[in-house]
C-alpha cells in the first residue's frame, strides 16, 4: 500500500451517556463534551484535512461476548433499561450507557476492520465510555465494555490476522486488556503506565503472561511525574524492539491521554510531543513489519481543551508529519532522580525479557 490513509471514526451525537452525579466527582469528567471539544479542535485546526471521517455503527450485545461474560453484558442492559446504578468501582450506569457503550464498541470493531481492509493504513475511534480497566466479567474504572479487546478478538477471527499487538499507553494500567490475554500467545499487551512503586499493585512488570502466553505481557511501570523522554526511552528501549520480536500482523494502541501534565486525573508529566512520537514509531513499525495497519481507540484523557492537540499529534504523527508546535507544548522541568529511577526500571525489564522464566 503506497498511500498512509487515515480515517477518524467519530462517536454518534446520540443517547450520550453521563454518569449520574449532581456534584463533579471523578466519574464526572468522563463526559461527551470530551469528543465533542476534541472534534471542534481537529475541525477548526483543520486537522482532518486528507482524513476520512465516518460515524460509528451500533454494536450488538452479541460483539461483547467475545470477550466478555453473559453476566456482565446483562448487568449492562440492565442497569440502563432500570435509569443507573452501580456496575462496579467508578462504573455507574445512567439510562444512556448501553446506547453509548454499544456505538463506542461498534466505532472500535470498525476501525479495526479498516486497519486489515488494504484501503486504510491507519483508522482512530474517537469513542467513549473508555475499555480498558473492563475485565472479563467485571466493568470498573468508567469502563464497560473492553472496546479494544473486543476489537482485537474479532479481528483474529479474519483468516489473515494471526498475531495482534495491543500497545496501551493510557496514564492508567490496562489491567482489563492484560487479564482477558494473559494466557493468550496470539495478542501482545504492553502497557506503559503510572505506577506507585511504594505500594505496588498490578502493572508490575514482573507479570508476563501465563501458560502460551507466557512472555507477551510486557509492562512498564513508570515512575508518577514522569516526563517526556521517559516515554521516548521506554518506547525506544522496550516497545520498538518487542513489537519487533513479537512481528504482529497489526497493531492496536488503547490511546489514553491522561499522562498530559494537565490532565485533572492523570499525575505524568508529558505532552503532545509524545504523543507525536509514539505514533511516529508505530507509523514505522507497520510500515517496516509490513503489517497491515494500526487501529487507535481512545481511552482515557480527561480535559479536553488537551484531548485536541494530543489527538492531533496522533494523527500527523501517523501520516508521517514532522513534529508540530502545539499550544499544550512548553518547556517544563525534568525531575532527573525520575528519569534515573525510570531508567533503572527499564534495565530491569530488558532483562526480564532477555531471561523470562
Ligand atoms: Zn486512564
Amino acid at each position: 500500500m503506497s498511500s498512509n490513509v487515515i480515517t477518524l471514526i467519530e462517536q454518534m451525537g446520540l443517547d450520550q451517556h453521563v454518569a449520574p452525579f449532581v456534584v463533579p466527582f471523578m466519574e464526572g469528567f468522563e463526559n461527551p463534551e470530551r469528543i465533542q471539544m476534541t472534534l471542534r479542535y481537529l475541525e477548526e485546526n483543520k486537522a482532518l484535512k486528507g482524513i476520512l471521517k465516518m460515524k460509528t455503527p451500533r454494536a450488538s450485545c452479541d460483539d461483547a461476548l467475545l470477550v466478555h461474560s453473559p453476566y456482565l453484558v446483562h448487568s449492562i442492559e440492565v442497569m440502563s433499561a432500570l435509569g443507573g446504578g452501580q456496575l462496579g468501582e467508578s462504573a455507574y450506569a445512567s439510562e444512556d450507557l448501553l446506547s453509548s457503550a454499544l456505538h463506542a464498541l461498534g466505532g472500535a470493531l470498525l476501525a479495526a476492520e479498516l486497519a486489515i481492509d488494504d484501503s486504510c493504513k491507519h483508522s482512530f475511534a474517537l469513542i467513549r465510555p473508555p475499555g480498558h480497566h473492563a475485565t472479563t466479567s467485571s466493568s470498573m474504572g468508567l469502563c464497560f465494555f473492553n472496546n479494544v479487546a473486543v476489537a482485537a478478538r474479532s479481528i483474529l477471527k479474519d483468516e489473515n490476522v494471526e498475531k495482534v499487538t495491543i500497545l496501551d499507553i493510557d496514564d492508567h494500567f490496562g489491567n482489563g486488556t492484560a487479564e482477558i490475554f494473559y494466557d493468550d500467545p496470539s495478542v501482545q499487551f504492553i502497557s506503559i503506565h503510572e505506577y506507585n512503586h511504594e505500594s505496588f499493585g498490578l502493572g508490575h512488570f514482573r507479570e508476563t503472561g501465563r501458560g502460551k502466553g507466557q512472555g507477551t505481557n510486557v509492562n512498564i511501570p513508570l515512575h508518577e511525574e514522569s516526563p517526556d523522554s521517559s516515554y521516548q526511552t521506554a518506547m525506544t528501549k522496550i516497545v520498538v524492539p518487542a513489537i519487533e520480536e513479537f512481528n504482529p500482523d497489526i497493531i492496536a494502541v488503547s490511546a489514553g491521554y491522561d499522562a498530559h501534565f494537565a490532565d485533572p486525573i492523570g499525575d505524568m508529566c508529558i505532552d503532545s510531543r509524545t504523543y507525536w512520537f509514539i505514533a511516529s514509531e508505530v507509523e514505522k513499525l507497520v510500515t517496516s513489519l509490513s503489517m497491515k495497519g494500526s487501529f487507535w481507540v481512545l481511552e482515557g484523557g480527561y480535559n479536553p481543551l488537551t484531548l485536541g492537540p494530543c489527538v492531533r499529534a496522533t494523527l500527523e504523527g501517523l501520516q508521517g508529519k514532522n513534529l508540530p508546535q502545539l499550544e499544550d507544548q512548553e518547556e517544563r522541568d525534568e525531575d532527573e532522580e525520575i528519569v534515573k529511577k525510570n531508567k533503572r526500571i527499564i534495565k530491569n525489564i530488558r532483562k526480564e525479557i532477555s531471561s523470562p522464566q
